[in-house]
């Protein structure tokens, strides 16, 4: 799948690095190799949107959680996830960590900064069978875009440049700080003209599809990311990013647990002593498998490779199948006239085999 470097290698850090150390790591990377100091120097650049990107990741602790769960593949990673972040998208959300190393700038040439629009959340129910082989899936959301018509003039409270300044007496002396205009958020615009269809930010509702790609193995409650596709920024800025949660709807059949599944089986009685071919559910349909003759209650199969993929993909797990014997609750007269028969017949008597330590450590062995 992917070759993403793994985040806290990105950072520098250790898995338990907390939020300070998380901080700081990030801050020098972001200063070493910042555009203003690396000017048309590509490389620099990749270095800094992947050290922003660990960043937004490991900052965040509901999205550390999932990184640490699932990996990249919760993040972006697999089939149509992600992307990088670009430049807007990280000055206008990090810009602040730069504090005054860059004469208050958020980088580039422009020093008003770029509006992120908010994220969208939506549900999607996938069955078990989608879950084991990946799917896309086209989805309807409402979202917030950008009204046609609108214009715009510039912030008069800011005066355009997206930043208010205030002097503040400190025990040093007289210290001048920055922070982003309230009331453009740092846009340096605001709206001039806009259509009556659209809302206070020149943003209005429309309806999109949206096609996702699912990777193989998602579980229930995991959320995955696609950066940009959530409602628009005011001002012509950035997109927040689309939320979508897993809901997993249960199988009638199979049970899961992680990447394993498992099946309860009941056995004709004839079948477990005789020996029998019984069919098995698999996310991959029907298979058959082969009961020997003289198999007990509580004996499980095990069918290599037919669970989950993992979302990581590490491999894939197993379907374990519990043998059950059946015990049937009525019986005709012949029937019972045969059973009365075998309940005396030497080889339905379950003391001599109990006797026999080797029936047990069978017994035992049977999960291997
Ligand atoms: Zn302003």
């Amino acid at each position: 799948m992917s070759n993403k470097r793994d985040y806290y290698e990105v950072l520098g850090i250790s898995k338990s690095a907390d939020e300070s150390e998380i901080k700081k790591a990030y801050r020098k990377l972001a200063i070493k190799y910042h555009p203003d100091k690396n000017p048309n120097d590509s490389k620099a650049e990749e270095k800094f949107k992947e050290a922003a990107e660990a960043y937004e990741v490991l900052s965040n602790a509901e999205k550390r959680a999932q990184y640490d769960r699932f990996g990249h593949a919760g993040m972006s990673g697999a089939g149509g996830f992600g992307g990088g972040m670009n430049m807007d998208d990280i000055f206008s959300q990090f810009g602040d960590i730069f504090g005054g190393a860059f004469g208050g700038s958020f980088g580039g040439s422009s020093s008003s900064r770029v509006v992120k629009g908010t994220n969208l959340r939506v549900k999607m129910k996938l069955t078990l069978e989608e879950i084991a082989s990946g799917v896309k899936k086209k989805i309807k959301v409402n979202k917030l875009v950008q009204a046609d018509g609108v214009t715009y003039k510039s912030c008069s409270t800011c005066n355009g440049t997206g930043r208010i300044s205030r002097v503040a007496q400190t025990f040093l002396g007289a210290m001048q700080t920055q922070s982003a205009c309230h009331v453009c958020q740092g846009a340096g615009k605001s709206i001039d003209t806009k259509p009556a269809d659209s809302d206070a930010q020149g943003l209005k509702r429309k309806e999109e599809i949206i096609e996702i790609e699912i990777p193989a193995g998602v579980e229930d409650a995991m959320q995955l990311s696609v950066r940009g596709k959530g409602n628009a920024g005011p001002f012509n800025g950035a997109s927040g990013d689309l939320i979508v949660v897993i809901e997993e709807i249960p199988h009638e059949e199979l049970r899961r647990e992680g990447e394993n599944l498992h099946f309860d089986a009941f056995l004709n009685f004839s079948d477990a002593v005789l020996g029998a071919s019984v069919e098995v559910p698999t996310v991959g349909g029907k298979v058959k498998i082969k009961v020997d003759a003289g198999t007990q209650s509580g004996k499980v199969l095990r069918l290599r490779g037919k669970g989950l993929p993992s979302v990581q993909r590490y491999g894939t797990g197993d379907l374990f199948v519990h043998l059950h014997v059946y015990t049937p609750m009525e019986v005709s007269k012949e029937e019972k006239e045969i059973l009365e028969k075998l309940r005396h017949s030497e080889n339905f008597d379950p003391s001599k085999a109990q006797k026999d330590k080797s029936f047990f450590s069978r017994m035992r062995d049977y999960f291997s």
